[in-house]
C-alpha cells in the first residue's frame, strides 16, 4: 500500500470512530492534505470556517499567506502535507479544548507513523504544546529541536507562529516570514 493509501484508511477509520464532540457541531471532518512522501509536515491547530466548508486545511487567509511563504522558498502545498491537531471546527473558532485534542490525539500520530516526515513544523501555540509542552513559543520559534515522541521515536520540530496570529500583526508577521526562511537549513540539517 502506498502512503497515500494508507491515509485514506486511516481518515475513513478515524472519521466512523473518532468520539470528539465537535463532530456534532463541524459540517466535516477536515482531513490531512498534500504530499504524502512529503519530507515536512506542517500542523496547525484546527480547522476555520473556510476548512469546514471545502473539507481542506488552511483555505481560508491564513492559508493563503502560508501559501504566499512557501513560495519564498520554492515549494508549493503540492510538495508538503499539512494537517492539523483537531480534525474538527470548534464553533466559532474558539480555542480547541484539552479533550478535543486528546481525541484526535491517536489519529495524529499515526498521520504522522505513516508519513515519517524529517521535519515538523508546528504553526502555533496549541500544536507546538502537543510535541513540546514545556516551551513558550515566543522564546522558541524558529528553533530547531529534536526530541523523542514515545509514540513516534526522535523527531524534528520547528515552532513558528500561528498564520492567523500573524495576518494582522506586523511585527509577529514579519518574525513568521523570517522564521520561515529557516525551513531549507533545517531539513538540510535533519537529513
Ligand atoms: N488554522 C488552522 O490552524 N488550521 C486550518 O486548517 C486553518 C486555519
Amino acid at each position: 500500500m502506498t502512503k497515500r493509501e494508507k491515509l485514506n484508511k486511516l481518515n475513513r477509520y478515524w472519521q466512523e470512530n473518532c468520539i470528539c464532540h465537535l463532530k456534532k457541531t463541524a459540517t466535516q471532518a477536515v482531513f490531512g492534505d498534500g504530499n504524502a512522501e512529503s519530507e515536512i509536515v506542517f500542523i496547525g491547530e484546527a480547522p476555520g470556517k473556510s476548512e469546514d466548508i471545502s473539507g481542506k486545511p488552511f483555505v481560508g487567509a491564513s492559508g493563503k499567506f502560508l501559501n504566499e511563504m512557501l513560495s519564498t522558498i520554492g515549494k508549493n502545498r503540492e510538495d508538503i502535507y499539512i494537517t492539523n491537531i483537531v480534525k474538527y471546527r470548534p464553533p466559532n473558532n474558539r480555542d480547541p479544548k484539552p479533550e478535543e485534542k486528546e481525541s484526535c490525539n491517536e489519529w495524529l500520530i499515526n498521520e504522522l507513523k505513516i508519513i515519517s516526515p524529517k521535519l515538523v513544523i508546528l504553526l502555533g501555540r496549541h500544536s507546538m504544546l502537543r510535541f513540546l509542552p514545556k516551551e513558550k513559543i515566543s522564546d522558541v520559534h524558529g528553533k530547531l529541536f529534536t526530541k523523542e515522541i514515545p509514540e513516534l521515536g526522535a523527531m524534528n520540530f520547528l515552532p513558528l507562529y500561528h498564520p492567523a496570529a500573524a495576518l494582522y500583526n506586523r511585527g509577529m508577521r514579519e518574525t513568521l516570514i523570517k522564521d520561515f526562511k529557516k525551513i531549507p537549513k533545517a531539513l538540510l540539517k535533519v537529513k
